[in-house]
């Protein structure tokens, strides 16, 4: 089945907001293995809202150093000429996920965070906007650079693409297809 649409992960995939996720892991005590929002939920209130204060320090920060991936920008606008639905499924917050669209114009058709749905690598958000757009999950890809992306894409039942940053390049296994630059996909 041809591609109908394309949803994006945020942070290193659409943009770099240079977050240190082992900087705030180490800040909030986070152990390995065990992603930020899951292990505040596991926290008592004012623990958890002391984590939650930390994420959203450096959240914000990244929405303010955030630039686009190269390439990113050039196959976003592509899709929306093609007249393809466009979206964002993010583990952030809705208010450094605005900051950082409307800081680079970034305009998609519809945008997730973690107050919107369930975070990945739970398939919640993506099976949303399946529904909203009211097209089948095997017509979507999910395009991510984390195991989280993958993963959720799997679940959903849509095609897994990795941009792959070399930075963890297993993470690629796993997925339909693994690209290294924007510049691949443009033309097709
Ligand atoms: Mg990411």
């Amino acid at each position: 089945m041809s591609l109908r649409g394309v949803i994006f992960d945020l942070d290193g995939t659409l943009v770099d907001s240079q977050l240190d996720f082992a900087a705030i892991r180490a800040a909030t005590g986070c152990p390995d293995g065990l992603g930020l929002i899951e292990y505040a939920e596991g926290l008592v209130e004012d623990e958890a809202a002391r984590v939650h204060r930390i994420i959203h320090e450096h959240e914000m920060a990244g929405a303010r150093a955030a630039s686009w991936i190269p390439g990113a920008d050039d196959w976003l606008a592509a899709l929306r000429r093609q007249g393809l639905p466009t979206g964002i499924l993010t583990r952030n917050a809705r208010v450094p996920t605005a900051l950082t669209l409307s800081r680079l114009g970034i305009d998609v058709d519809v945008v997730l965070t973690r107050e919107d749905c369930r975070p990945k690598p739970d398939p919640d958000g993506l099976l949303r906007i399946a529904r909203q757009w009211n097209l089948p999950c095997e017509a979507l890809v999910y395009v991510g650079d984390f195991r989280y992306d993958i993963e959720a894409a799997r679940r959903a039942g849509m095609q897994a693409w990795f941009y792959d940053t070399g930075r963890h390049s297993h993470f690629g296994d796993d997925a339909d297809r693994v690209f290294r630059d924007f510049l691949e996909l443009m033309g097709e």
